[in-house]
């Protein structure tokens, strides 16, 4: 009986790591202190060091490290923000949460990443953000983007859930925008044992105003200052992150080691592979390859024990609770349309071994329409 393979297997790196992990479970437990302490504040640092970011304040999830940072930008009613439609849902929620509008705009087929020339044809004096998704791991056109938001008086909000370790010029992502989001979510690149998030920024101001609205608004008096719920990192999430955070360089090497051995092996014309431009380090989150057999691939796949994802199988503009939020005129998100009929991650997680790539190298080449 073959082992299954799922495009992402968090139990398996969190075996690897099991010891380790256990014993920073039990000195949390041990510690009394079980909300915001030295955990979170170690990790914090650590992460932030990482990324190349003078702040890091652990949230939730990465959906409210979205929220919390268009809140703390001064962005909700009234304005808008412009992203993409080939993204997790995540990302246009939050927008929506805040009671901004998102603005749609087309991804690069190549790069699975927003256009910077259709961003900027959208950009209205509602405009107040983009925010750029480094989609499956890819970065966004750093260059272009900040060029743009520089001139035209915008924030740059970075969606890094899927982009942990990537590097655009040498400079990890996350380091790049008025502010980032991370997603701490068991499958991600750096992945915690439940929920989990982040926001990093170079702004000290920024991250103050975080912190103050990730619990209630309040100062260091718990006086509240402002009206606002609360979102925290948990002291165990923070301590076993920070186990899993000193594998994190070797685990993207890998992914991109896996990476490699699929682009040399797989040969079916009906496969389109993922590339990756020549400013970028990939985070590979997902690999992700483009086929116009998708369902015949899955169908064969599943005989093998082959278990592929997909993201995503409907872009948000197409799901029932956005329906209201439509591009703009002349933009028909072509791109991303045919991405949702197109796209297939297959299994990309560190432990794979060399026959599990094989199998599905193999898996894929014998695929026929
Ligand atoms: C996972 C993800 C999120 C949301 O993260 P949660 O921690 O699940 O809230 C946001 N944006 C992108 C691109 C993601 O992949």
């Amino acid at each position: 009986m073959k082992t299954k393979l799922s495009f992402a297997n968090p139990a398996k790196q969190n075996e690897k790591s099991r010891l380790q992990i256990f014993e920073a479970i039990e000195r949390v437990v041990y510690s009394g202190n079980y909300i915001l302490g030295s955990e979170v504040q170690d990790f914090e640092i650590a992460f932030a060091e990482y990324i190349g970011a003078r702040n890091c304040v652990g949230v939730n999830s990465g959906t409210d490290a979205l929220i919390l940072s268009l809140r703390a930008l001064g962005i909700g009613h009234g304005d808008e923000v412009i992203t993409p439609s080939h993204t997790a849902v995540a990302t246009v929620a939050a927008i929506c949460t805040t009671g901004a509008k998102p603005v749609f705009v087309d991804v690069d087929l190549d790069t699975f990443t927003l256009i910077p020339e259709l961003a900027e044809r959208a950009i209205n004096r509602r405009t107040k953000a983009i925010i750029a998704v480094h989609l499956y791991g890819h970065p966004c056109d750093m260059d272009r983007l900040l060029e743009l938001v520089d001139r035209v008086g915008i924030h740059l909000i970075e969606d890094c859930s899927q982009a942990h370790g990537a590097e655009w010029n040498g400079k990890k992502v996350g380091s790049f925008g008025s502010v980032s989001c991370f997603s701490f979510y068991p499958t991600k690149n750096l992945g915690a044992i439940g929920d989990g998030g982040a926001v990093l920024t170079n702004n000290d101001e920024l991250a103050e105003r975080i912190r103050l609205i990730r619990e209630y608004g309040w100062d260091l008096n718990r006086t509240s200052l402002e009206i606002s719920g609360v979102s925290r990192l948990d002291e165990i999430q923070a301590a076993i992150l920070k186990v899993k955070l000193a594998d994190l360089k070797k685990s993207i090497e890998r992914r991109n080691e896996i990476a490699m051995l699929y682009r040399n092996g797989i040969n079916n014309s009906e496969v389109i592979l993922p590339t990756t431009s020549i400013n970028a380090i990939h985070a590979f989150h997902l690999f992700v390859i483009r086929t116009n057999i998708r369902e015949k691939m899955i169908k064969d796949f599943s005989r093998l024990e082959i278990f592929p994802g997909i993201h995503y199988r409907k872009p948000v503009h197409a799901q029932p609770a956005y329906l209201k939020y439509q591009p703009m005129d002349g933009d028909s998100l072509a791109n991303t349309n045919h991405l949702a009929a197109t796209v297939l991650s297959l299994p990309m997680y560190p432990e794979l071994d060399e026959s599990d790539v094989n199998r599905v190298i193999e898996g894929i080449n014998n695929v026929q329409s």
